[in-house]
């Protein structure tokens, strides 16, 4: 019961071919390319002499049926439309090779993690906070189609969803491509994450006076547009004063009403969102974003308005696992590792509710990702499994 990286790479290379699109993969949650790839990883779970469920929820959970302590290992199986065959899928594979090397590990693919029916709806049913309202409402995010009439259709509605009781687990482990160029860019081959970053997102609306843009002075105009410009570059210039070294904020929409050549905008509505790993550093950028915003209002002749309109927490992984993903980084790859924050969202950070978490990172070429041309070097790919390995037994050893 060794670890057997060919074997793993094997894996990686099969479930590529479950909904392959050019070099990537296409395989939308509850496709049957999808439900496809779940009842294969059910099958590989039996073969390893784990107990495998498809719940009712999709997640794929194959439990370890000897005695403990045990970890949680995964990440999710399906993919964004026309993207990677490594995002989410390496971290499921890993998982399973750790129960393959004799771990006493439960191995899960979080349903949907890719959000095609909601936000992380899978994990969050895992740890018991997705109600059957949650159920009711869920639809999917392009068509509409109610989550509950797809469930039916494949087989799923009326299953239990499991849900896991914490005190079965000293930790939960995700291995996942970075999906970005940090590590690549620094020429490092493993980042082991210090914690994944919380999201605080915002409407501000601007509103002005909808007219004629020749019949209206320069002095009479209420332009909610050139306020939403303005207000803006303010964040762009404040922000710096406040925030860390990895803070990220990005507007992602800009809306005016009536959005025309010929119209003063009576209207702008922007999307605003933050990102950081420390809420000290989170509420400062908001205590900024709320200054720039009276400050607007003292300024302008357009009132904006701010409104919270989502958040998720960020969450710190587990010291112990940091220390033996390092410890085992720096084995097998001495200096040619980074911790490093996550700035994207992961299962990692729902199931950090209720249990102590950690990631490992390896790189991805150019930094590409939910993009069918993801890739990563299969040597970095054994290399992290290697250190996947060597952490996970450290860790339930209590070595670190
Ligand atoms: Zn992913």
């Amino acid at each position: 019961m060794a670890l057997d990286t060919a074997r793993f790479l094997a894996d990686l290379d099969t479930l590529r071919r479950i909904g392959a699109y050019k070099t990537g993969v296409h395989r939308p949650t509850f496709s049957p390319e999808d439900m496809e790839s779940r009842r294969w990883l059910a099958a590989r779970m039996e073969e390893v002499g784990l107990e495998a469920t498809i719940d009712g929820i999709g997640n794929v959970f194959g439990r370890h049926k000897g005695p403990g302590p045990h970890l949680l290992a995964g990440s999710h199986l399906e993919t964004q439309n026309y993207a990677g065959w490594l995002d989410g899928v390496l971290g499921v594979v890993a998982a399973l090779e750790l129960a393959r090397a004799g771990l006493p590990v439960d191995v899960c693919a979080y349903c949907d993690e890719e959000g095609h029916w909601g936000d992380f709806i899978g994990s969050k049913s895992l740890i018991g906070a997705f109600s059957e309202a949650d159920m009711d409402a869920a639809r999917n995010k392009e068509t509409g189609e109610p989550l509950r009439a797809r469930l039916e259709q494949v087989g799923l509605a009326g299953r239990e969803r499991i849900v896991i009781d914490p005190r079965r687990y000293k930790g939960a482990l995700e291995m996942h491509i970075e999906q970005g160029t940090q590590l690549e860019s620094a020429g490092l081959r493993i980042g082991v994450v210090t914690g994944i970053v919380g999201i605080r997102q915002f409407r501000i609306t601007i509103t002005g006076q909808q007219d004629h843009t020749g019949g209206t002075t320069m002095r009479e105009r209420k332009d909610a547009g050139l306020t939403a410009v303005r207000l803006l570059g303010m964040i762009d210039q404040e922000f710096p004063r406040v925030c860390a070294e990895r803070s990220v904020w990005t507007t992602g929409r800009i809306a005016l009403e009536p959005n025309t050549v010929a119209i003063i905008p009576g209207k702008a509505e922007i999307l605003f969102s933050f990102r950081d790993i420390s809420a000290e550093v989170m509420d400062r950028m908001e205590a900024c974003l709320r200054r720039v915003v009276q400050e607007s209002n003292r300024r302008e002749r357009c009132p904006a308005v701010l409104e919270p309109i989502g958040h998720s927490k960020e969450a710190l992984s587990d010291p112990g696992i940091v220390r033996a993903f390092s410890d085992a980084a720096e084995k097998f790859c001495p200096g040619a590792w980074q911790p490093m924050p996550s700035g994207a969202i992961h299962d990692s950070q729902i199931l950090a509710a209720k249990l102590p978490v950690g990631m490992l990172f390896v790189p991805s070429i150019g930094g590409i990702s939910h993009h069918w041309s993801e890739d990563t070097k299969r040597e970095d790919l054994e290399l992290g499994m290697k250190v996947m390995e060597e952490a996970a037994r450290s860790f339930l050893a209590g070595k670190n």
